[in-house]
């Protein structure tokens, strides 16, 4: 039996991971759930999985829980999370929280020695060389939870001692693939959450229109597979069947095929090393016909090169890019700005603060708030 602590349980990922350990009683204990504001959703939840600590990131005064809810710990603020994440004696800690947010979940959680299985992109971004070293140092190697890297670390399972010459990072594209660039930078936030394949999150949703999400997984797998980025090759496949593929020194290339649905890979990283039920079925080819590959347009997605020029700089740069990029999500999702005002803050950003450093948590909490300034500025 695993023991399993899940914060932003009642996010996307959160929901998906809950729906397999429901599958799954007898395999997995839920230890700890927590979210950010989302109390009647988070009550159900621990009514139904009754975990032995509960937190609210926002807050919630102990009279205002229900009395048959009583029998867990429950907490607030950052506390909350880090008990979730390094107090509760758990074999597994899934990060499932959106933005910078997740790295201190992270570093608590792989400095308790716990694995973690990682759907928090942004930890990685930001701080992935302290994160991959974390690691490294406690002998728990992240497992990936995102669609692309569980695939690239699926591929490598298959691939014994082989290091890959290549990764191939596919993409759908998102909703604006076909789009002209104009009529891009006026796209509606109606426009931006209609996803063609995946149901997710605002934020991730958001990102994967303007494809920002992609040039954070290229970091993100450039820190998980120590992958330099110019091996990195972002490849549009608008079916979302392919979920990313690596190529060795003889040519071959290995890919990891699937329907899009996120409960495969959460499954996996749950499992590993075994593979189990999902309630997920395999893709079908006959109905599926055909799969197609594209190459990115950088020209209409300037999301691509500012991700690869930030990876390039080092330092801090890539936080500035996630933080400007938080805060004009926040806003584009508040109606505040037109979509093509995302790309423009997050170049700003970096132009003016690129240089900083990032040796420490410290150095990257502060290169986040001077992006997240400058990326609520006009
Ligand atoms: P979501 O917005 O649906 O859920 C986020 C969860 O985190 C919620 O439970 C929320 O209460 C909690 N949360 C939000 N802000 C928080 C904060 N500041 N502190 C603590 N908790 C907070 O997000 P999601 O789509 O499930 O994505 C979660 C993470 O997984 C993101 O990093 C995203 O990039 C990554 N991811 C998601 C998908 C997907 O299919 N949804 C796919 C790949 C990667
Ligand atoms: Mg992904």
């Amino acid at each position: 039996m695993k023991r399993i602590a899940i914060l932003g349980s009642t996010g996307s990922i959160g929901v998906q991971a809950l729906d397999i350990c429901a599958r799954h009683p007898e395999e997995y204990r839920v230890v700890a759930l927590t979210a950010k504001s989302s109390r009647e959703k988070l009550f159900d939840q621990v009514r139904r999985f009754r975990p032995e600590m509960a937190g609210l990131v926002d807050g919630i005064p102990m009279k205002e829980i229900p009395d048959d809810l009583r029998f867990c710990r429950w907490m607030s603020g950052a506390e909350a999370l880090r008990a979730a994440a390094a107090q509760v004696e758990a074999d597994q800690v899934l990060v499932a929280i959106v933005g910078i947010a997740g790295l201190q979940s992270v570093m608590d959680a792989l400095g308790a020695g716990r694995q973690v299985l990682l759907a928090n992109k942004e930890a990685l971004v930001t701080g992935g060389h302290l994160v991959t070293d974390l690691a490294a140092r406690m002998g728990k190697p992240l497992l990936p939870v995102d669609s692309e890297h569980s695939a690239i670390f699926q591929c490598l399972q298959a691939a014994g001692p082989n290091r890959p010459k290549r990764i191939l990072l596919t993409a759908s594209g998102g909703p604006f693939r076909t789009w002209k660039k104009e009529d891009i930078q006026r796209a509606t936030r109606a426009q931006a959450l209609r996803h063609p394949n995946w149901a997710m999150g605002a934020k991730i949703t958001v990102d994967s229109a303007s494809m920002f999400n992609k040039g954070l997984e290229i970091m993100e797998a450039r820190w998980l597979f120590d992958m330099p980025a110019e091996r990195i090759q972002v490849v549009i496949h608008p079916e979302s069947i392919l979920h990313s593929a690596v190529e060795f020194e003889d040519g071959a290339v290995l890919g990891q095929m699937g329907a899009p649905d996120m409960r495969v890979p959460i499954g996996y990283a749950m499992a590993y090393p075994r593979r189990e039920t999902t309630g997920v079925a395999g893709p079908d080819l006959f109905a599926l016909g055909k799969m197609t590959f594209e190459a990115p347009d950088e020209e209409k997605f300037p999301s691509l090169r500012m991700a690869k020029e930030a990876l390039a700089a080092g330092g801090a740069a890539c936080t500035v890019l996630n933080g400007a990029n938080e805060e004009a999500v926040a806003a584009f999702l508040r109606e505040e700005i037109p979509f093509g005002e995302i790309y423009a803050r997050v170049a700003r950003a970096l132009d003016r603060l690129a240089g900083l450093p990032a040796d420490t948590l410290e150095d990257i909490f502060e290169a986040d708030r001077l992006a997240r300034r400058a990326g609520k500025e006009e």
